[in-house]
């Protein structure tokens, strides 16, 4: 059986452990050596099998001071869904005022997962 060895380090916690994963030769998950806790354990599998990541960017805003928002997804999601996270993100806008924490987009892609403003974007009250 041709195992493979794949190393990384668990970002769960600020400790960082070294991790090692081994899959079979068809990429299965079937062990993890080197996690200090079984939180490494969990996040070595999930990152093999079906990585996941928060997504930063930004939202077109209408009237406000400054003409983007930042926002980001609550949680992490899926790594596959990324692109496509992206284009529904890309293809909104908001109105002015934005709260930072406000959310811009609920359960994208049916990820359960908000997307939500990082800043606040006020007013322009020099817009005619
Ligand atoms: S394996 Fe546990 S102790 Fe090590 S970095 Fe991950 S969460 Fe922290």
């Amino acid at each position: 059986m041709n195992e493979k060895v794949v190393e990384m380090t668990c970002v769960v916690c600020p400790i960082g452990c070294d991790l090692k994963v081994t899959l079979d030769e068809n990429g299965k998950f079937l062990s993890v050596t080197g996690n200090k806790c079984p939180k490494g354990a969990i996040y070595a599998k999930e990152e093999v099998t079906d990585p996941k990541r928060i997504l930063p960017t930004s939202v077109k805003v209408i009237g406000g001071e400054l003409p983007l928002v930042s926002v980001r997804t609550e949680k992490p999601i899926p790594k596959r869904l990324i692109f496509d996270a992206m284009k529904v993100i890309k293809s909104i806008h908001v109105n002015a005022p934005v709260k930072r924490g406000q959310v811009i987009i609920r359960n994208i892609l049916n990820t359960k997962v908000n997307v939500i403003a990082t800043r606040t974007v006020k007013e322009n009250r020099k817009s005619p």
